[in-house]
């Protein structure tokens, strides 16, 4: 993909710290962290997102992602671990090349990932039931 930031920073072409590299994914520290050790695993083909990835590298991605939890944690000595994927704009996606957020947590510290809980009704619970069923 022509433009593709995370494209080039998976082929080497721009530079980027790398914690770990495979013949399908490169590991780099992120450039805006959340916490200290955020980083990221950028697929080095081109996927925009959950829904374009092949279920097969996405698989991968997610061995990665343990891998990475528990070198990291052990590096970094972090009290917690958020592993955070975005798809879309409204979903807080800004890069458009599928990457997964790995993140450290730090006691006390203040990495926002929370939202106010809502409420379970009988009438969303039958309506998407349903809904999913029939998507299957
Ligand atoms: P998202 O909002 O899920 O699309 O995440 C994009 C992430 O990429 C953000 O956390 C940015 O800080 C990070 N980012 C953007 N450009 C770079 C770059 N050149 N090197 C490392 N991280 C980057
Ligand atoms: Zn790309």
């Amino acid at each position: 993909m022509e433009n593709c930031i995370f494209c080039k920073i998976a082929s080497g072409e721009i530079p980027a710290t790398t914690l770990y590299e495979d013949q399908d994914f490169r590991v780099i520290l992120d450039l805006g962290p959340a916490s200290k050790g955020h980083a990221l695993i950028l697929p080095k083909e081109h996927y925009a997102n959950i829904y374009e990835i092949p279920e097969e590298l996405a698989g991968k991605a997610m061995i990665l992602a343990k891998k990475m939890a528990n070198v990291l944690t052990r590096a970094l000595k972090c009290d917690g671990f958020n592993i955070v994927q975005n798809n879309g704009e409204p979903a807080g996606q800004t890069v458009f090349h599928f990457h997964m957020h790995l993140i450290p947590r730090y006691e006390g510290d203040q990495v926002g990932l929370t939202w106010n809980p809502g409420n379970l009704t009988e009438e969303d619970k039958e309506e998407i039931l349903s809904k999913v069923k029939a998507e299957f």
